[in-house]
């Protein structure tokens, strides 16, 4: 169809026009400007909430840091302006690695605590140390911007250069969502367990998108300081971050126009709710935070998911195109086959007083497809984890390819070749399949959080979406590539978590009960395809409890038992091992 790039034409020239409809209303023109810079506070928490899932009420505090920084700079040392814009964005962004350092690993409720903290700490700061910082009656005759030898004090102009800077800034995070790192940053969201399993470290993403939100926070706070040409405490207080919140989350937290609409109906809000409520409440005060959280509590009531969702159903959709070029390099190994993989050596596990693995050993050699069979609760699943360094074991030790594995994160196993999939598949409906699948691909690239903004790692996320793509075809779901993950029989959702493995390249595949809930016709699908991927080099340990599956597929099998390990050989023998017979064919039978 037609590939004329509508949205961003239709976005610019509304832009252009704001202005010259709103001439003739300077207010409205000053509003403009508020919701600007509202709106790119807006954007960093679209990042830090919509993206990464954590909650931040010191967005504002950075917008201080930013603003302070700026206002002293110009008017006590004489800086530029646009010297005190990196100045004061690097000021806001050491004040969020300081916090975040200290409180984005923390689980729960450290981090929205700590920039409770940190918003009220600031503002105390800002209006107590005088001398820098004029207290609460602030610092004014901070000096213009000037473009091109302009000064940009009339807010006309001044609007071009700030919905310049959201344009720019909502451009960066729609194609940071995007890449990789967005699709890893959702995952950790979703799924922290399985971003981990293909190679995403959710402490390091978190910190650094933390970070980074504060970059926008920062930037909205030099243009503030810049329009009004006066900085106080009052607009970087708590009560300010709270407004952003919930503008945010009021027009929809998880997509970039949600949060710039929310900036655009809370901030216009913020106005109007001036004037009217000391007229109803009979004398002035702050009483627009006891709107704020009533307009927060409807929305999440009514419309949880904020305000977008009911505009985007009328908003165009592209459908977007198959991936084509090429895919990414594949992974270099030996092919020498036999070698030893995965060595399991006395490994044990305890939870409380129960031993869900007792002293397992085996091996896993290049080439062969391992069976790895049990009644349920034999321990075959805690195997799994403790293999995929999801949980620690209490005894014994795993190698890949001679490397001790025991001690090492989840995601730092993945990245020496070993790839999963969960018995209870670990997918994110939320994101389509081909999505899902790409997140195999986290561990094979490499473009960073400001490669991936200024969209310099394209060809990388092509040949990512092309990998994605394809190992969806080889387990048949391609035709399927674009809808969400959730309405999936669970059939399909165990063929993706295949896909996503084998979107990883994997050199060591750990399938849990695969084919548990396929019908008869996808189990030799299935089995077909398992023995093509070992055809080209791939190794597999498989565990199943479909013995006619098991049996017909696998070269060797390992016979679990409440967490022992019964027996080992070939599928013959296991068939006719009395001890297995009794303990668990016997049981299949029966
Ligand atoms: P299988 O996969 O062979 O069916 P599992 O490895 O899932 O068996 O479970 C082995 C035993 O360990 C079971 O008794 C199970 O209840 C227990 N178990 C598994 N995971 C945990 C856990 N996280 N905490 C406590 N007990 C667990
Ligand atoms: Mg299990």
């Amino acid at each position: 169809m037609n590939r004329v790039p509508w949205t961003p034409i239709v976005i610019v020239a509304l832009v252009l026009l704001v202005p010259l409809l709103l001439s003739a209303f300077p207010f409205y023109l000053t509003l403009a400007n508020f919701i600007a810079f509202g709106a790119l506070v807006a954007l960093g928490l679209y990042l830090i909430t919509g993206l990464a899932g954590m909650t931040s009420f010191g967005q504002a505090a950075f917008m201080g840091l930013a603003a302070y920084t700026s206002a002293i700079l110009t008017t006590k040392a004489g800086w530029d302006p646009w010297l005190t814009l990196p100045a004061g964005v690097m000021v806001a962004m050491l004040g969020a690695l300081l916090l975040g350092g200290i409180t984005v690993r923390l689980k729960g409720h450290y981090l929205p605590l700590s920039t409770i903290a940190w918003g009220m700490a600031l503002y105390i700061v800002m209006g107590s140390l005088t001398n820098l910082t004029g207290g609460f009656t602030g610092l004014t005759d901070v000096p213009p911007v000037a473009l091109l030898g302009f000064k940009l004090t009339s807010s006309r102009a001044y609007f071009y250069l700030a919905a310049g800077f959201v344009l720019l800034f909502a451009w960066m995070a729609r194609n940071l969502t995007n890449s990789r790192i967005g699709r890893a940053l959702r995952a950790s969201r979703g799924d922290a367990v399985a971003a981990a399993s293909f190679g995403v470290n959710p402490a390091t993403l978190k910190l650094q998108v933390f970070v980074l939100s504060a970059v926008y926070a920062g930037l909205a706070g030099w243009l503030y300081a810049h329009f009004l040409r006066f900085v106080n405490p009052s607009p970087f207080s708590l009560d300010a971050s709270i407004k952003y919140l919930i503008a945010a989350v009021a027009g929809g937290v998880g997509s970039i126009p949600g949060v710039i609409l929310g900036a655009g109906l809370v901030v216009s809000l913020e106005e109007w709710l001036k004037d009217i409520l000391p007229v109803l409440f009979g004398r002035s005060g702050n009483y627009e935070i006891i709107a704020y959280g009533l307009i927060l509590v409807l929305i999440l009531i009514l419309a949880p998911k904020g305000l977008w969702p009911f505009v985007e159903r009328y908003w165009p959709q592209a459908q977007p195109p198959r991936p084509g070029g090429s895919g990414l390099p594949a992974r270099v190994s030996e092919p020498e086959p036999g070698a030893v993989m995965l060595e399991v050596s006395s490994l044990s596990k305890r939870f409380g007083g129960l031993v869900a693995v007792n002293k397992i050993s085996f091996e896993l050699r290049r080439g062969e497809i391992l069976g790895l069979i049990g009644p349920n609760g034999a321990g075959k699943s805690t195997c799994f984890n403790l293999i995929t360094a999801v949980y620690t074991p209490s005894e014994g030790s795993v190698q890949l390819k001679g490397q001790t594995l025991t001690g090492k994160a989840p995601y730092d196993v993945h990245r020496l070749g070993l790839a999963r999939t969960f018995q209870h598949p670990h997918l994110f409906p939320e994101m389509s399949l081909l999505e899902n699948t790409a997140l195999g691909t986290y561990a094979r690239t490499r473009a960073g959080i400001m490669a991936s903004m200024l969209g310099l790692a394209r060809w990388e996320e092509n040949a990512a979406n092309l990998e994605a793509y394809q190992a969806l075809e080889r387990v048949g779901l391609a035709h399927l590539a674009h809808q969400k993950a959730d309405g999936l029989a669970i059939g399909q959702l165990r063929l993706l978590e295949i896909a996503r493995a084998l979107a990883s390249d994997p050199e060591v595949l750990l399938l849990d009960e695969p084919a548990a809930g396929l019908r008869a016709g996808e189990k030799r699908q299935f089995a077909l395809l398992i023995r093509k991927l070992v055809a080209e080099g791939v190794t597999v340990l498989l565990v199943d409890h479909d013995m006619d599956l098991v049996m017909g597929l696998v070269d060797r099998v390992v016979v679990m038992h409440y967490g022992e390990k019964l027996a080992e050989g070939t599928p013959a023998e296991m068939q006719h091992n009395p001890k297995v017979v009794e303990a668990y064919l016997g049981e299949a039978v029966a």
